[in-house]
């Protein structure tokens, strides 16, 4: 099968790319790193009659660490970030997780603005950005507006931008120093789509106390969720096999899973349980990745 016919235009700014998009709201998509659009246009489940490039805007390309802020700009590769010292002492959740977002070769091409608007309910990177707190930068035709991520992820592939509006950064608090983080996923095959996975960030004081804690589930519902509950169990205690068993389970009993053709909504259940689990005994474990101290 080939692509349906479509037009590409060259942006040469934001601002050139943002009023394309808003003469063609109904009929435009960007095109940034195509890991994603390109197969959709190819088995025409995508068939926009024109593509805005945004690969020549250098302006967004960028890592930088900014008012307690790690900002990315959207055309950020995926495979910078992750092999970035800024993203491992600033978000060092971001670098694991995309350790497990497709293969090297795909995250050569991908960028962050297109994982989060492609926002695929169990992407890592869009799990990662919701577990961190962050937000999206928008630019449309009146300006900028800021999105935190529990606003911008509707459903599956499903956000709050507008047709003609861009994304331009992402905005991720810097991770205090000593945050350790985990990821933990079921996936058929490394760099596969996960069918559930669980990040996780804790702190801990210097009596191995738990002080703070953040948990993202994906391939459990629509979008991206956190374990709000879980998160709350773990605040203020010692860590302990039964605490962690008690996370798992309040996790599990949060989310609402799909079944489909790669598992039912029970399994998915049961394996965001053992994920979650798995997730906090590596973010506990000596040897995890922290944040700088
Ligand atoms: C074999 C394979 C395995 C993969 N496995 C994983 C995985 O395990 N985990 C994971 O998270 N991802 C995975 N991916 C997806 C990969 O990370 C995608 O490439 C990424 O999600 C989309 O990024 P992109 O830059 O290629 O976007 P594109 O494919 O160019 O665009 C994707 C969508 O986002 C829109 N878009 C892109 N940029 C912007 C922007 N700046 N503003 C507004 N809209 C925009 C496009 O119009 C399009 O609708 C996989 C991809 C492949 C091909």
């Amino acid at each position: 099968m080939k692509p349906a016919p479509f037009d590409h235009v060259r942006a040469t700014s934001v601002e050139h790319a943002v009023a394309v998009l808003a003469e063609n709201a109904d009929s435009a998509r960007v095109l940034a790193g195509g890991q994603s659009l390109i197969p959709l246009l190819a088995t025409r489940r995508a068939q926009p009659s024109l593509l805005v490039d945004i690969n020549g805007l250098a302006e967004l390309s960028y890592l930088r660490v900014d008012d307690g802020h790690l900002e990315i700009g959207a055309l950020t590769r995926n495979r910078l970030i992750e092999t970035s010292p800024v993203t491992a002492d600033a978000a060092p959740l971001i670098v694991e997780a995309l350790h497990h977002s497709g293969h090297v070769t795909i995250r050569n091409r991908s960028t962050i603005g297109g994982s989060a608007s492609y926002a695929h309910p169990a992407g890592e990177n869009p799990v990662a950005l919701l577990t961190l707190g962050a937000s999206v930068v928008l630019t449309g035709p009146t300006g900028r507006r800021v999105v935190p991520v529990g606003d911008f992820f509707r459903g599956p592939h499903l956000t709050s931008a507008a047709p003609d509006e861009l994304l331009t950064a992402v905005r991720i608090p810097v991770s205090p120093p000593g945050t350790r983080v985990a990821v933990a996923e079921l996936a058929r095959r490394h760099g596969d789509f996960a069918v559930v996975a669980v990040l996780s960030a804790l702190r801990l004081d210097d009596s191995g106390r738990i002080t703070a804690a953040s948990i993202g589930i994906g391939g459990a519902g629509p979008t991206p969720l956190r374990a709000f509950a879980a998160e709350q169990l773990l605040v203020g205690e010692h860590p302990s096999d039964e605490l962690v068993r008690a996370a798992g389970a309040a996790a599990a009993a949060v989310v609402d899973p799909p079944s489909d053709v790669h598992a039912p909504a029970a399994y998915r259940r049961r394996v965001t349980d053992v994920m979650t689990q798995r997730s906090l005994m590596r973010a506990l474990s000596p040897a995890e990745r922290t944040s700088a101290a």
